[in-house]
């Protein structure tokens, strides 16, 4: 039973190490972008609504994004464990966790910081935008989620340093380089056998 948490700015490669330790791990990935992503592709009211606020680079509002995964915690598929990714973004959306995770009798075990220059992150956003052509890697956007991610969701760190839950791997190595690093730190809490 691992509950594991994954921040770090857009682009830094959070998708590809969460779904890669969720592999590992033998449980699932829950990633908000991915859900609404899934929403817009499907046509969904829900998609329709959050893609007048990803299109524009802002956060979908906290009263959509905390029902949703509300909703996601209560699958019986992530009652064994689950990798957050992209949830929390801010410092209300960390509250809540903590208030819907308390409500399951169940806590968080690890916070994972992926940090990397921002040159770096800059380099993998641009090939990501060659590739998956998403409404919100366009350069204007990215520079506002970037930004919102330094003023907002960064504070989230100190919240987690401050219950001893956060470890900072450093993301500007290799994504086979992170993933042991990863391993590493969740071998040293006696969460995974390397
Ligand atoms: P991501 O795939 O995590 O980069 O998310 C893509 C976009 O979905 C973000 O830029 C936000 O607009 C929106 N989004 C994803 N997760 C959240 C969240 N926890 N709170 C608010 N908006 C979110």
């Amino acid at each position: 039973m691992t509950r594991v948490i994954f921040l770090g700015p857009p682009a830094v490669g959070k998708g590809t190490q969460a779904t890669w330790l969720a592999e590992k791990l033998g449980i699932p990935t829950v990633s908000t972008g991915q859900i609404f992503r899934s929403n817009i592709d499907e046509g969904t009211e829900l998609g329709r609504l959050a893609d007048s606020y990803i299109s524009r680079g802002k956060f979908v509002p906290d009263s959509i994004t905390v029902p949703m995964v509300d909703a996601r915690l209560s699958a019986p598929d992530v009652e064994d464990g689950f990798i957050l990714d992209g949830f929390p973004r801010n410092l209300n959306q960390a509250h809540a966790l903590r208030d819907l995770l308390a409500k399951r009798g169940v806590s968080l075990d690890v916070v994972i910081e992926l940090e990397a220059p921002e040159e770096v992150v800059v380099e993998r956003l641009q090939m990501r935008a060659g590739i998956e052509k998403r409404s919100d890697d366009r350069v204007e956007v990215f520079v506002q989620r970037l930004q919102d991610y330094h003023e907002l969701t960064e504070p989230i760190a100190t919240y987690y340093a401050d219950q001893d839950l956060l470890e900072v791997v450093d993301a500007a190595k290799t994504r086979e380089e992170i993933h042991e690093d990863i391993l590493a730190v969740l071998s040293s809490k006696g969460l995974c056998s390397k």
